[in-house]
């Protein structure tokens, strides 16, 4: 695991997750006057609405009687905009250590370090990962020759490329990297997608212009040394097999959700959630506090309205450990100047 490298960044909380919970959370900790740090693995906010359904209509958003994922996220923005929070993504936390003080520090997978007095975990199911495909010794190739996501175009750029998939984002990244490949050849098994159909004909009219290559066939095995890959092998129906040139391997085969480290920091989990209170939805740690779909009570509903209650009363709590000695007054925000001001709306 990276050490700390970078400067450390102090705040009032911080947030692990930025799903619609995450996101909600910066709200209510800004209401009572809590600063907030948003961490999450994913290069933009919006958990699972913006990862898994960007585009399906939500119908149980109070006062939205239909929204679609990305306009729910959108929306959330706009709503923790005058609480400015400091956004950290594309970055994955993996450690959570008590500080002598009583706060908390957290350590990325880049190394970055963030202590806060409290830590509020939002991190839904888990983190996203891709998933691998089936062909041994693939880990040899991964990072140098075989992507599981495209970071930067122009990595690509003059290169011959085997994209393998049939949903979103394989025929997404057909369309994008054909333009600045060599070459690109795209694999599914049938001539049937999980897909956009407006993707789905543009990539055939590349087909049909011989722009790109489409290929009925799944991956079987890959030749190549020191990690880059010279050859995918690949199987067609009838068991036969052939073999495509190509410098680099994009499998898009969806996305699993993990727990991951959350599971190492020491916390009560209940069937691999976070065991929490419904008082204040705080773990078995003080001080650290679990909302929306990653914690676990009697009763509990997988909800985005749910983890909207829980982050309101865990900030109520949050309040207290994070002002010591303070008294919170009940304020409406249709009422309240100062809740108006820290609005910025009076
Ligand atoms: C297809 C589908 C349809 C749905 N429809 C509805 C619906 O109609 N109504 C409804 O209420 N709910 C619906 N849900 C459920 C809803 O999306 C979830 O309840 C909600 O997303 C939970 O929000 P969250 O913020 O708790 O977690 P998530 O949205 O899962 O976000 C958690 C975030 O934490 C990040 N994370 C995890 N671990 C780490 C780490 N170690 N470091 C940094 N970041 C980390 C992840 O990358 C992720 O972005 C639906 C779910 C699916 C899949």
């Amino acid at each position: 695991m990276a050490e700390p490298t970078l400067e450390t960044i102090k705040t009032d909380a911080i947030i692990i997750g930025a799903g619609p919970v995450g996101l909600f959370a910066v709200f209510e900790l800004g209401l009572v006057d809590i600063k907030a740090c948003v961490i999450d693995i994913q290069d933009k906010p919006g958990g699972q609405c913006a990862e898994l359904y960007p585009e399906k209509p939500i119908y149980d958003i109070p006062a939205w009687p239909v929204i679609s994922g990305e306009g729910l996220v959108e929306k959330l923005l706009e709503q923790i905009k005058p609480f400015a929070p400091h956004f950290q993504l594309a970055e994955r936390v993996e450690t959570l250590t008590r500080l002598k003080d009583g706060g908390f520090r957290i350590t990325t997978d880049t190394g970055l370090a963030i202590e806060a007095k409290i830590v509020v975990i939002a991190a839904g199911g888990g983190s996203f990962e891709s998933k691998k495909p089936p062909i041994s010794g693939v880990d040899a190739y991964e990072g140098k020759s075989v992507f599981y996501l495209v970071r930067k175009i122009e990595a690509f750029r003059g290169k011959r490329i085997v994209i393998a998939g049939g949903g979103d984002s394989a025929l997404d990244w057909t369309l994008n990297l054909a333009p600045v490949a060599k070459q690109l050849t795209l694999l599914h098994r049938r001539d049937h997608f999980r897909a956009a159909p407006d993707s789905v004909l543009k990539m055939k009219a590349l087909a049909a212009e011989g722009k790109i290559d489409f290929l009925l066939g799944q991956l079987h095995a890959l030749e190549g040394k020191d990690g880059m890959i010279e050859r995918v092998v690949a199987r067609r129906e009838d068991n036969s097999t052939f073999a495509i040139e190509a410098d680099a391997l994009l499998p898009f085969f969806g996305l699993t959700m993990k727990l991951g480290p959350v599971a190492n920091w020491g916390l009560k989990l209940a069937d691999g959630l976070i065991a929490v209170d419904t008082e204040k939805f705080q773990s078995s740690e003080p001080g650290i506090f679990a909302i929306g779909d990653i914690n676990t009570y009697p009763g509990k509903l997988k909800l985005i309205l749910s983890g909207f209650h829980e982050a309101a009363l865990m900030s109520q709590a949050a309040f207290q450990l994070c002002r010591p000695g303070e008294r919170l007054r009940f304020q409406y925000t249709t009422s309240s100047t100062q809740l108006q001001q820290r609005l910025k709306v009076a």
